[in-house]
């Protein structure tokens, strides 16, 4: 029986881990449609900025309730999930609380693991009940309807079972080892601290030993299928955060926020114009012979670099952005969050298509006007807030300017405003309707 129990549990695992290295493949490759960006520079101040933002939860805190309950639940189910590895070891080789040879620093361990899996689970209480219940108004956006409210939820829900079970185990396990059922009780004593599952125990008051170890091993298994389902949950999640977060903000832009990137083939271009000795005809050294010229901005995902699709995967979907947003204080129809899910979404209609067809055949579809309207577009004012708020280093406004880029340098679609101004610039030199020696008619006396 034991022995079944060990084989059942290494299919388990091997399929468990087996099945997410399959969607970390898959989630590489569809970052890799993105354009290659170079942000291998300054190493060490990449990593202070991940440890601080990432790690640190530097912008969570700036909301502090959500902020602080975040860090508990983050914490509290990273630390808990070192009991994974105890579990993992008594899983494949059959042995009860292995680790337990530490000896009083593992009754510790335990011990805090309790403490953090009940204020895990008041934080994620507290979190359903401001996600639910109150009217916040970034949870309610038209973009959270459906899926992503639901997926939402569900982790939550998901915590909650994890974090009961984990301390049903623990109850469970203490009674056997206080009834001294074999297997659990040892001679060195009680193995473990248990001040928080420990008033669980009356409700197993009077149950028989086989009972016991079928709620212990009914929760020990539950809990471990619970997490390895979990891992494999995150990728069609906007959980994928809690892995995505660290790499992300690793890759952030180090430049200041107001400053924008020049488009290399605009500078070439201009370049060019400037030099009198100049061939126009001459095709850039790079540029290989019959190969597309290089479209100026962006229309669909394959335009975005991998940094921008990595933004995508990370969102947490939490609004900071669009709570900070102007253009959507004042009823305009963006959304940097919808910005973010809807590249995602593409990115993830393309991976599929991959998935199906081994290659991507186009579907007829593209991010601009399909997922994102002009609408949106344009009606951003360009201020970084969004930017400044995300607190995992998240940056839709970059997109937002690629996608401005293109309409402007490839369809000429820019909003009329802006076309006038544009068009006085090319004439004038000033975006005024105002001749050159016209500039000083201000300062003549009448
Ligand atoms: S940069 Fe654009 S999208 Fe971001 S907050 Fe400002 S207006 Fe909104
Ligand atoms: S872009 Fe950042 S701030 Fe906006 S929803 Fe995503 S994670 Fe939150």
């Amino acid at each position: 029986m034991q022995i079944i129990a060990q084989v059942l549990f290494l299919v388990a695992l091997v399929a468990g881990i087996g099945f997410f290295i399959r969607n970390i493949r898959r989630l590489v490759r569809n970052i890799k449609l993105g354009k290659e960006v170079d942000r291998t520079d300054n190493k060490g101040e990449r990593f202070a900025k991940m440890a601080r933002i990432a790690f640190g939860q530097s912008k969570m805190v700036k909301k502090p309730v959500s902020g602080f309950l975040h860090v508990i639940v983050y914490v509290g189910f990273v630390i808990i999930n070192i009991e994974v590895l105890e579990i993992i070891i008594d899983g494949l080789f059959g042995t009860h609380r292995i680790l337990s040879f530490m000896g009083g620093f593992y009754d510790v361990l335990i011990a805090s693991f309790e403490v953090l899996a009940l204020l895990v689970l008041i934080g994620v209480i507290v979190f359903w009940i401001r996600r639910n219940l109150l009217n916040i108004y970034r949870f309610l956006s038209r973009e959270l309807k459906g899926w992503p409210k639901n997926d939402a939820n569900y982790i939550l829900y998901f915590e909650m079972v994890l974090m009961v079970l984990f301390l049903v185990m623990n109850a469970t396990d203490y009674q056997l080892q206080l009834n001294g059922a074999p297997h659990y009780a040892s001679e060195a004593g009680i193995t473990g601290a248990f001040p928080i599952s420990q008033f669980l125990l009356p409700i197993f008051d009077g149950m028989s030993n086989a009972t016991l170890i079928i709620i212990e091993r009914a929760a020990w298994w539950l809990h471990i299928l619970g997490i390895l389902f979990f891992l494999n949950y995150l990728y069609y999640s906007k959980h994928l955060h809690i892995l995505l977060a660290f790499p992300n903000v690793y890759f952030s832009k180090l430049r200041p926020q107001g400053e924008m990137n020049n488009l290399q083939s605009v500078t070439d271009e201009v370049k060019l114009m400037m030099d009198p000795d100049a061939d126009p005809f001459a095709a850039p050294a790079e540029e290989e012979e019959g190969a597309e010229p290089e479209k100026f901005g962006a229309s669909d995902v394959f335009d975005l670099n991998q940094v921008q699709l990595l933004n995508s995967y990370t969102c947490t979907e939490c609004g900071r952005c669009t709570a900070e947003c102007p253009a959507n204080q004042t009823g305009k129809k963006l959304s940097p969050r919808k910005i973010m899910m809807d590249t995602r979404d593409r990115v993830e209609e393309v991976g599929e298509i991959i998935n199906t067809k081994g290659k991507y055949e186009d579907n007829g579809k593209q991010l601009l006007d399909d997922f994102i309207l002009r609408e949106e577009l344009w009606a951003c004012t360009t201020c970084n807030a969004c930017v400044e708020a995300c607190p995992v280093g998240i940056d839709p406004l970059s997109i937002i300017l690629d996608m401005r880029r293109y309409l402007v340098m490839e369809e000429s679609a820019a909003p009329n405003e802006l076309a006038i101004a544009m068009t006085n610039i090319e004439n004038n030199g000033a975006p005024w309707p105002y001749n050159q020696q016209d500039r000083l008619n201000w300062a003549k006396e009448n």
